[in-house]
């Protein structure tokens, strides 16, 4: 029997969809996302997910410490909670949070689900459709999709290899207060960010709290990758030197795994109260579960060892990477040189579209990110993103040097 839904070339027709919200028009399919499904390929080299080294973790050790706590606590593991989160996991943010030189207490702490809900709750909290929220360029593409989905105009901001540029950040939120309008928030990425690889210095944080305090903006200072540093300490938090004008988002996607999808937000105290409304409203409570078995996991964990082996396998990896496009890269090609996270971001020979140039780079069995999804505008054409966190060093370096063969051939050389 036809299906009356059906259209002639066999795909549904959406019935619903003169029912749609404005705002779902702005949910589209980050091109990261569908570009997963090439990447995966085995035989491609991916130098495109973000995804960290799950293999790299202690098993073993953390079912035993799962099947001991359904044991102990599973009446309270398997039931509702609050919606701000556990205490007791929130007490050990603050603990982590501490290495980052944040004075914070466990009640200013609400649990999300990975900071990304953090940041979906704070966008719903301050941004009406047409606000303006202030982000560098490039900034993290789930970010931007997230702003969308609420209808923000995305105002994009450079960087260089010091982070984002106070002079740009001032002459930017000049002009918008001059038109009338009132930024929301500045959503910055300080630390070994994703996807330029570069780090905020300790002189232009200053800046950037000191301009925003001047024009009443608040700060959004999302930093899963902080404790991920190659040479040296944990930078100052911004969240260290401004308690009441910035919002800290934290997760331990990157320090121990994403599948729990716990993070979390440390605000001000009114700010807090609307992210804990939110967050009722968004999922009732967050998963007591998986809250109660990261907790655990701090507790029991001899976790800041583990995070020095994570450190040293993302920094042998970004080694390989960074010795391999000097070696193989083609002059007029450049890039920035990561001190911790899992991001390069390569500048392509003038002329080049790294776009267009896709196709080419997946026949010849590597993947990357396009610059252009990190950008509102589409701008970022003449870049890509390089992730070096998943693949081993060898792979690494067998993509570079496939890279470079397909930048030649798009060069012409
Ligand atoms: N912010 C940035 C800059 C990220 O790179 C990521 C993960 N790729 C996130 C937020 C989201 O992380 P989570 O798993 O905690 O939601």
């Amino acid at each position: 029997m036809s299906d009356p839904q059906a259209s002639p070339h066999g795909s549904r027709i959406d019935p619903f969809v003169d029912a749609y919200a404005a705002r779902a028009a702005g949910m589209v399919a980050s091109e990261v996302r569908a570009l997963f499904a090439v990447a995966s390929r085995p035989e491609v080299v991916s130098l495109a997910g973000g995804m960290p080294n799950v293999g790299a973790l202690p098993l073993g050790e953390l079912a035993e410490l799962v099947a001991e706590l359904v044991r102990a606590d599973g009446a309270r593991a398997l039931q509702y909670g609050s919606a701000q989160g556990d205490e007791r996991l929130r007490e050990h943010i603050c603990e982590v949070m501490a290495l980052e030189g944040i004075g914070a207490g466990a009640g200013d702490v609400v649990v999300t689900v990975g900071s990304q809900q953090a940041l979906d709750l704070l966008t719903r909290v301050f941004v009406d459709p047409g606000d303006v929220v202030v982000c560098e360029g490039p900034t993290y593409v789930t970010a931007l999709n997230t702003f969308a989905a609420y209808q923000a105009q995305v105002v994009q901001v450079p960087m260089d290899g010091d982070g984002l540029v106070p002079e740009a950040l001032e002459e930017a939120l000049g002009r918008l207060a001059s038109a009338g309008r009132r930024v929301k928030f500045l959503y910055t990425v300080p630390t070994f960010h994703n996807p330029a690889g570069v780090t905020l210095s300790a002189e232009r944080r200053a800046r950037v709290l000191e301009v925003c305090d001047r024009f009443g903006v608040l700060v959004v200072e999302d930093n899963p990758y902080g404790l991920l540093g190659f040479d040296a300490e944990p930078m100052r938090a911004l969240r260290a030197d401004s308690a009441g004008g910035v919002v800290y988002l934290g997760s331990f996607s990157k320090t121990i795994a994403p599948g729990f999808r716990v993070g979390w937000a440390l605000a001000p105290p009114a700010v807090r109260d609307k992210l804990v409304l939110a967050a009722e409203s968004a999922m009732l409570s967050h998963s007591s579960f998986n809250q109660l078995v990261v907790g655990r996991y701090l507790a029991i964990q001899p976790w800041r060892r583990q995070i020095k082996e994570f450190t040293e396998m993302y920094r042998q990896r970004r080694d390989a990477l960074l010795e391999s496009l000097e070696a193989w890269m083609p002059a007029g090609a450049s890039w920035t040189r990561p001190g911790g996270g899992f991001f390069v971001w390569l500048t392509l020979p003038e002329g080049l579209d790294a776009k267009t140039m896709l196709p080419r780079a997946v026949a010849e069995r590597v993947a990357y990110v396009p610059g252009s999804g990190f950008f509102a505008d589409g701008s970022g054409r003449g870049n890509i993103r390089l992730s070096y966190c998943y693949p081993p060093p060898e792979l690494i370096r067998e993509g570079v040097r496939r890279l470079a063969g397909v930048i030649d051939a798009e060069s012409g050389l």
